[in-house]
């Protein structure tokens, strides 16, 4: 018989918190209070990672000065701008945490929320995402597009992306190992955290709006950051240009002997059908290829990536008598 034996969870885990930072020094004291006073309150060990995104406001000086006051601060600051995503992978990659929780530090997420995700851990979620009910003090635009990019990339890819849903999580360790273990360079983190699998479980919140300083997402980077998103999780770009290829390729078929019976009646100037002919012919055909170069293209995209293959939450087995429990590793 098999015996699952349930993942054993800390009872008092050790928290850590991830925070990427770009010129936020009029947010980071207000942070560093709210977060602070929740996290007391919650109870357990806890470190708060600054990750400084190559700041060029004081944000550097501001971690530091927090570092020096208070020992559960780490400040990671990265030699220059490396964008959000990348500087979230840094913070994550020097948690130390049991759980891990990573949030914006604008205040725009709740950290009294963490003790609602906390509660969803323990009893046995793997990933704690926050999803937004409401937005406040953001723009219009920045509302419609975002609705739009995430039920735009629900139809695109095959991971079932939460609409509405953020960076702002609470993870366990082994789905934070997973999602490090992928190291491909264009990050689109809320869909690598779907993509791991594990147990996942929403929380809902009213997003706030920032408590000081200004979007560093203006709609250049949130293009970039949806097409980083699309081409990490999708195929259906590259496939576009066969379905293409196949309706020109119909298409032409058709109107291709529409061509010819019209020539064949007389009316026309000589030459006219077999230049139609042949350019219907040509256009589909190099559709068509193309979308071919796509499908491999697709293919050598997923090998250089070099992601794991799957991901095992746990082997169920029988302890024998010969193991020692320190080979029983838990990846
Ligand atoms: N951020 C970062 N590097 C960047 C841009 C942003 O580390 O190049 C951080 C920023 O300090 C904030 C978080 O990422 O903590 C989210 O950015 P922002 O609040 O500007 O985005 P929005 O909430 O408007 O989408
Ligand atoms: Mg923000």
């Amino acid at each position: 018989m098999t015996t699952y034996t349930p993942k054993q969870r800390p009872e008092h885990p050790f928290i850590s918190i991830v925070i990427p930072c770009y010129n936020e020094e009029e947010s980071l004291p207000h942070l560093y209070e709210r977060l602070t006073e929740v996290l007391d309150q919650v109870g357990e060990k806890y470190e708060i990672i600054l990750a400084n995104d190559g700041s060029r406001d004081n944000t550097g000086l501001v971690i530091n000065d927090l570092v020096d006051k208070d020992a559960r601060i780490r400040g990671v600051h990265l030699s220059r701008n490396f964008g959000h995503q990348l500087c979230l992978t840094a913070g994550l990659d020097h948690a130390r945490g049991d759980v891990i929780v990573m949030m914006d530090a604008d205040l725009q997420d709740p950290p009294e929320l963490v003790n609602e995700m906390l509660a969803k851990w323990r009893e046995g979620a793997d990933v704690v995402y926050a999803q937004r009910e409401k937005r406040e003090g953001e723009t219009f635009f920045k509302k419609i597009t975002a609705a739009a990019f995430y039920r735009f990339m629900r139809f695109l890819t095959k991971i079932d992306l939460p609409v509405d849903t953020g960076d702002f999580r609470l993870i366990d360790r082994v789905a934070l190992d997973a999602v490090l273990s992928l190291r491909e360079s264009n990050r689109f983190l809320r869909g690598m955290f779907v993509w791991v699998g594990f147990r996942q479980e929403p929380v809902k919140y009213v997003r706030q709006a920032r408590i000081a300083g200004e979007t560093h997402y203006p709609l250049r980077k949130m293009v970039r950051f949806a097409f980083d998103a699309i081409t990490s999780f999708s195929w259906v770009p590259l496939q576009f240009a066969v379905w293409l290829g196949l309706a020109a390729a119909t298409f032409s078929f058709f109107y291709g002997i529409n061509v010819v019976s019209t020539a064949m009646q007389g009316n026309t100037v000589p030459g006219w059908a077999s230049t139609v002919v042949t350019v219907l012919f040509l256009g589909s055909v190099q559709l068509i290829t193309i979308g071919l170069l796509g499908e491999y293209l697709g293919r050598v995209f997923d090998e250089v990536k070099g992601r794991p293959l799957y991901v095992v939450r746990e082997v169920a087995e029988r302890e024998s008598e010969n193991d020692s429990p320190e080979d029983k590793s838990q990846a």
